[in-house]
């Protein structure tokens, strides 16, 4: 994530969730264009915002910020049909109702029950964070209006009651699995409950288990679909990195099961213990690290927190200048470094952390296997495929 900052004086800085500024009060919020949170100035007499600057573009708030607070997008106001000049101006004077991060939203929970508000809030910011990642990097990005066929669509539903942590039974609510079918992202809301997410964690024996860990590995299905499956030389090669993806998913989903889950010695060769159940939620979960590291690093760069301890100055990795369009040549070389940065970026972060007595960060080992599934997904992610020719373990 970059750093953004206001323009009031002092510059205070915004953060990605930021409504308004602290300092001057103003309205804080990002465009379609998804890229940067900056403050608006409200035209009264016409009832519309305006950025600093910008003369040919008013703005109002996207419907969920405006009646729930749940994200910051400002949507562009367009002419009206007897202001539109030209025929194509006449044609676009439809003012969309929701941000670019709403439009992907199918299914919100039930906003009249008061406390799914603060949980679908949350939802939306992990979303919304998640999503950010996405657009910086090269990856087709579309919501189903836009492409009816392979669009991404989420879904935020609920089966169990909101007063008891997610306890008991609703009624007349079929179960809700989170997970992806096809383009549909289905979250169930009790993950945005601190208290239901806590047990499950305790209850799987997971280390880590986040609302934005759940939506980049559900987005990590997706876009195995779109950059992997469909294509069957990416799909060979994937297979010898993260194995035979066509075993009968249920068949590995029971065996793992009945074996009480992963054998002792996973950590060799897998990123979590759930990665070993079947190769698409291997890809999956190394698919949301790779999302993790790119964020933090990305994170830390903006802060100007990477040190290149031999010259003693402030790293700056090009290879993670988002946005990228097109990588460096040297994808494999750019890749190798983003990951030595990662692993001594996360040893301070784990450090930090434990300074104010709070668990690891990132809890976890990356092992030679892992870096190279990693890497294969950055090759992926750039569509540099035709690199990975070598023979990924030996
Ligand atoms: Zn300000
Ligand atoms: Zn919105
Ligand atoms: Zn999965």
């Amino acid at each position: 994530m970059k750093t953004f900052n206001c323009s009031c004086p002092g510059q205070p800085s915004l953060f990605f969730e930021s409504h308004t500024c602290n300092a001057c009060g103003r309205v804080v919020g990002i465009t379609d264009e998804f890229e940067s949170v900056q403050p608006f100035d409200l035209n009264e007499e016409a009832n519309y915002f305006v950025i600093e600057g910008v003369s040919d573009r008013a703005f109002k708030k996207c419907k969920n910020f405006a009646q729930y607070n749940a994200c910051n997008g400002m949507v562009d106001v367009k002419l009206t049909k007897e202001e539109a000049a030209t025929e194509a101006e006449a044609k676009n004077t439809e003012d969309n109702e929701y941000c670019f991060a709403c439009r992907f939203n199918e299914v919100v929970p039930n906003l009249n029950v008061e406390a799914h508000v603060p949980l679908w809030q949350k939802m939306e910011n992990a979303k919304r964070r998640a999503l950010y990642t996405l657009k910086a990097l090269p990856l087709p990005l579309n919501n189903n209006e836009e492409d009816a066929e392979t669009g991404l669509t989420f879904e935020f539903t609920v089966d169990r009651n909101v007063k008891d942590h997610f306890v008991s039974k609703l009624p007349h609510h079929p179960d809700v699995m989170t997970g992806h079918n096809n383009g549909n992202i289905t979250i169930n809301l009790a993950e945005a409950d601190d208290v239901a997410r806590s047990k499950t964690k305790a209850a799987m024996g997971e280390n880590y288990r986040t609302l934005l860990g759940h939506f980049r590995h559900e987005l990590g299905h997706y876009y195995f679909d779109r950059l992997i499956a469909n294509n069957p030389y990416k799909h060979e090669r994937c297979k010898a990195y993260f194995g035979d993806d066509e075993l009968d998913y249920q068949e590995a989903l029971d065996q793992y099961y009945s074996n009480g889950g992963a054998p002792a010695n996973w950590p060799e060769n897998f990123i979590s213990e759930y990665a070993i159940m079947h190769p698409w939620e291997d890809w999956a979960e190394t698919w949301a690290h790779y999302m993790h590291i790119i964020d933090t690093l990305e994170t830390a760069q903006s802060y100007g927190l990477l040190f290149d301890k031999n010259r003693g100055t402030n790293q700056t990795l090009s290879d993670l200048n988002l946005p990228q369009d097109d990588a460096d040549d040297d994808i494999s070389a750019s890749f190798n470094r983003i990951l030595n940065s990662w692993m001594e970026f996360s040893v301070v972060l784990n450090a930090l952390n434990r300074s104010m007595g709070l668990q690891d960060a990132y809890p976890f080992v990356l092992t030679e296997p892992v870096r190279k599934k990693l890497s294969f997904i950055h090759h992926a992610v750039h569509n540099k495929t035709l690199l990975l020719s070598e023979t990924p373990f030996e």
